[in-house]
């Protein structure tokens, strides 16, 4: 298979998700990298925002067998007030307690780990093959594939070489020549839009919304192929004002249709497991979903723009 010249470039990956119907057209194999700069309050893969490889582990599935405080050559793991700790300080991600033998209760994972170029598009084009009719191809995901802008191109690059449609989500926060190093490459890009008032979206996600705007700018005047999408998150972002305003940016600021391009997700709470396998349980806030009725509403309200 002829891939990439750069097919040896190493990238940080957590995931790769094979025959996903919600990351861009069609069937496609969606890659997702480590490491992003937003903090956003809700995220959904904490797991995924650094881009050193990180230990889960799920406290309430473990017998205190103390396999893993032998194994630790960190000395991470023990057990404190009834029950196994691990030192988030004194763990380096090595994997030695979650090789096989080790937990028999199987609470441990390392997510995270590096890949080439070649190793992946192996994956991708073998599953291409079995969907190239969808109309799909491969997805470039996160944390936020630009924080790995020159193996993202490489990927996307590979890709192409191999006749294959490519995609990117990204959330736009980064300096333009990094969005477009990526998004030339790209057919197809998913961009996050998730709060138009500046001071609340620094207080959201960490950083201002006006490098991400500008960036949405450019890229309707590079006539990409774009296709925005708001999480809803509750009391964060999900009035009917917000929705409005995000709608007017589209249609005032790029010009474009917002009914045609502007799809809402609702809440939901798959991530909120994963902090507690962080360890971080009891920071993250609990909400509810949004009734399909009011999501309705809003969406009726973009229609309206
Ligand atoms: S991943 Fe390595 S350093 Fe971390 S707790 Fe397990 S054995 Fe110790
Ligand atoms: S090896 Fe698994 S079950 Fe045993 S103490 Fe460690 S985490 Fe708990």
């Amino acid at each position: 298979m002829d891939f990439a010249e750069n097919g040896g470039l190493v990238g940080q990956v957590y995931n790769i998700q094979r025959y996903s119907t919600h990351d861009g057209p069609g069937v496609r194999t969606t890659v997702f990298l480590k490491a992003c700069p937003l903090r956003c309050f809700w995220c959904q893969n904490p797991e995924s925002q650094s881009m050193q490889p990180i230990l889960m582990f799920r406290k309430d599935q473990c017998t205190l067998c103390g396999r893993c405080i032998q194994v630790c050559p960190n000395r991470a793991n023990s057990i404190v007030d009834g029950r196994l700790a691990v030192d988030r300080k004194l763990c380096n991600a090595c994997g030695a307690c979650t090789k096989p033998g080790v937990c028999l209760a199987g609470t441990r994972k390392i997510e995270g780990k590096a890949m080439t170029v070649n190793e992946i598009m192996d994956k991708v084009v073998s599953d291409y093959n079995l969907y190239q009719n969808s109309g799909g191809g491969i997805t470039v995901s996160g944390g936020d594939c630009e924080a790995q802008p020159e193996f993202t191109a490489e990927l996307l690059k590979a890709a192409h070489k191999n006749l294959i449609h490519t995609c990117v989500e990204i959330s736009g926060a980064f300096p333009w020549e990094t969005v477009k190093m990526i998004t030339d490459h790209a057919d197809y890009i998913l961009y996050d839009l998730k709060c138009m008032d500046d001071k609340r979206h620094k207080e959201g996600t960490g950083v201002s919304n006006k490098r991400i705007l500008e960036n949405a700018k450019n890229l309707v005047k590079e006539n990409k192929r774009i296709h925005f999408r708001t999480p809803l998150i509750p009391g964060f972002n999900d009035s009917s004002e917000d929705i409005e305003a995000t709608a007017r940016f589209i249609r005032d600021e790029l010009g474009l249709n917002p009914a045609d391009h502007l799809e809402l997700l609702a809440y939901n709470n798959l991530g909120e497991d994963k902090y507690l396998r962080l360890g971080d349980g009891d920071m993250r806030p609990s909400y509810q979903r949004q009734p399909d009725e009011y999501v309705k509403k809003l969406k009726e309200i973009i229609a309206s723009i």
